[in-house]
C-alpha cells in the first residue's frame, strides 16, 4: 500500500462533469489499495472572478481581506469533489488548509508555508477515508487565513507529499506533461519522459507554465518526484526528478518569454563603480535584472544594456532617471519589442557546441541576436519580438529534427 498525493488544477474541476472525472481518477487510485490525499484548486476562473469582485467593492482592500475572499474558491471545489466521491459510494472528507495543518507566514497573498502538521489528515486516512485538501491556503500564527500566491496549490500538494513522505505526487493538469516547446505553437513538440528539477525551474521561469516554480523548488529540496499528467487523457506524463537517474538529452526544451523589456543606459563615463551604482539602485527596489551587456568603452564612454520583466520596465526607467543625470550619462532607452528565447538542458554541461547550434538556427532563419546570456544549463538570446515564434520553431527543428 502506498500514500499517493494527487493535485488537480482549476481546469480539471471546472464543471460537474469534470468534478466527476476527477472523482473517478481518485477512487480508482483508492481501489488499488492506496491511501489518497487530493489537493484541488478553485474551479476554472473562480479565483480571477473573486479577485474582480473584491476590486469592484474596494480596489485598495487590505491583503488580509483579499485572502479571506479568494480562499473561498478552494472551499467550493473541495466540497464539490467530496460530494461527487460520496455519490460514487466512497468514504471521503474535505479539509480546509488550516484543518489539514498548513501553517504559513503572515505575508498575506504570498504567504510561505512554514510547516504542515498532518495529524488530522493521518487520522482520516486511518479511518480509510479519501482526504480532499484545499490548495493555495493556510493559517498564519495569528490564526488568519492566508494564501500562497497565484498557482499556489501545486506547492500545497508538494508540501503534503514532503510532510507525509508520500510515495508519489501526481500533478494533474490540462496538458499531458512537459513538452520540448509549446505544443500549441510548435507542431513537432514532444512530450518529455522526464526532466530534472533544475531544468524544470528554468523552463517554469521562462513561461512554460506547467508547474508553479515554488513547488519545483520545494520538490527539489525534499527530493519529491513529481509526475505531471493530464486529467482528461489517459497517458503517461512527465516525471520531474533529480537528474542523475535520467536518460541524457542534450536539451530538454525551447522556451519563449515575451514579457521582457530591454533598457540601455547610453554614454556612461568609463570609470569604476558605475555599474555597481546602477544595479544597486534596481536591487534596492527589488527589480530583477536578467541579461546584462556592457559595451567596450570608446571616448571614455560606454553603454550598459540589461533586461527586466516588462511590467517593471517603466519603474526601472524612473528609478534610474537620477542616476543618468548625476553621472552625466547621455540617456536611458527602453525597448519592449523584444523577446527572450532560451534553450534549457542538463546535457549542455558536458557537450560543447550547443550554443553554436542555437545561433546557427537563428542565422539560418535570418534572425538577429541582440543579447546573449549563458549558464550551465541554459542559453538565452534576446531578439525582436516579432521573430519570437519563428525563432522557437527554427531552434526546435534544429535540435529535435536532426
Ligand atoms: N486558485 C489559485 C489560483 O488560481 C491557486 C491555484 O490555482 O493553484 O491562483
Ligand atoms: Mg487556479
Amino acid at each position: 500500500m502506498s500514500l499517493i498525493v494527487q493535485k488537480f488544477g482549476g481546469s480539471s474541476v471546472a464543471d460537474a462533469e469534470r468534478v466527476f472525472n476527477v472523482a473517478r481518477i481518485v477512487t480508482e487510485t483508492y481501489d488499488k489499495g492506496n491511501d489518497v490525499v487530493v489537493v484541488v484548486s478553485a474551479q476554472g476562473d473562480t479565483t480571477d472572478e473573486l479577485i474582480a469582485k473584491g476590486q469592484e467593492i474596494n480596489p485598495n482592500a487590505s491583503k488580509r481581506e483579499r485572502d479571506m475572499l479568494v480562499a473561498a474558491g478552494e472551499q467550493i471545489s473541495i466540497s464539490l469533489l467530496a460530494m461527487a466521491i460520496e455519490k460514487l459510494g466512497y468514504p471521503v472528507v474535505s479539509l480546509l488548509g488550516w484543518q489539514a495543518g498548513f501553517q504559513t507566514s503572515s505575508a498575506y497573498t504570498s504567504a510561505r508555508i512554514r510547516r504542515v502538521q498532518p495529524n488530522r489528515i493521518r487520522k482520516e486516512l486511518d479511518k480509510k477515508r479519501i482526504v480532499i485538501v484545499a490548495g493555495f491556503q493556510g493559517l498564519s500564527k495569528y490564526d488568519d487565513i492566508t494564501t500562497l500566491g497565484r498557482g499556489g496549490s501545486d506547492t500545497s500538494a508538494v508540501a503534503i507529499a514532503a510532510a507525509m513522505h508520500a510515495d508519489l505526487c501526481q500533478i494533474y493538469t490540462d496538458v499531458e506533461g512537459v513538452y520540448t516547446a509549446d505544443p500549441r505553437k510548435v507542431k513537432n513538440a514532444r512530450k518529455l519522459k522526464d526532466i530534472s528539477y533544475d531544468e524544470m525551474l528554468e523552463l517554469a521561469t521562462m513561461g512554460a507554465q506547467v508547474l508553479n516554480n515554488r513547488s519545483v523548488e520545494m520538490a527539489k529540496k525534499y527530493n519529491i518526484e513529481l509526475e505531471v499528467l493530464s486529467s482528461l487523457v489517459k497517458a503517461p506524463g512527465t516525471i520531474v526528478k533529480e537528474k542523475s537517474r535520467m536518460e541524457k538529452m542534450l536539451i530538454s526544451g525551447v522556451a519563449k518569454d515575451t514579457e521582457v523589456a530591454r533598457l540601455s543606459v547610453i554614454g556612461i563615463p568609463d570609470e569604476p563603480g558605475l555599474a555597481f551604482k546602477l544595479f544597486s539602485k534596481l536591487s534596492a527596489k527589488n527589480i530583477n535584472v536578467d541579461i546584462i551587456l556592457q559595451s567596450i568603452g570608446h571616448d571614455n564612454k560606454k553603454d550598459i544594456s540589461f533586461t527586466v520583466s516588462a511590467d517593471r520596465a517603466e519603474e526601472a526607467k524612473n528609478v534610474l532617471a537620477d542616476y543618468v543625470e548625476n553621472i552625466g550619462a547621455k540617456e536611458i532607452v527602453c525597448n519592449t519589442e523584444v523577446a527572450k528565447i532560451s534553450i534549457v538542458g542538463a546535457g549542455m554541461e558536458s557537450h560543447a557546441g550547443v550554443a553554436t547550434k542555437m545561433f546557427e538556427a537563428l542565422y539560418d532563419a535570418q534572425i538577429n541576436i541582440q543579447m546573449i546570456a549563458t549558464s550551465e544549463i541554459k542559453v538565452s538570446v534576446l531578439i525582436n519580438k516579432k521573430d519570437a515564434d519563428r525563432a522557437v520553431t527554427a531552434i526546435h527543428d534544429k535540435f529535435f529534427e536532426e
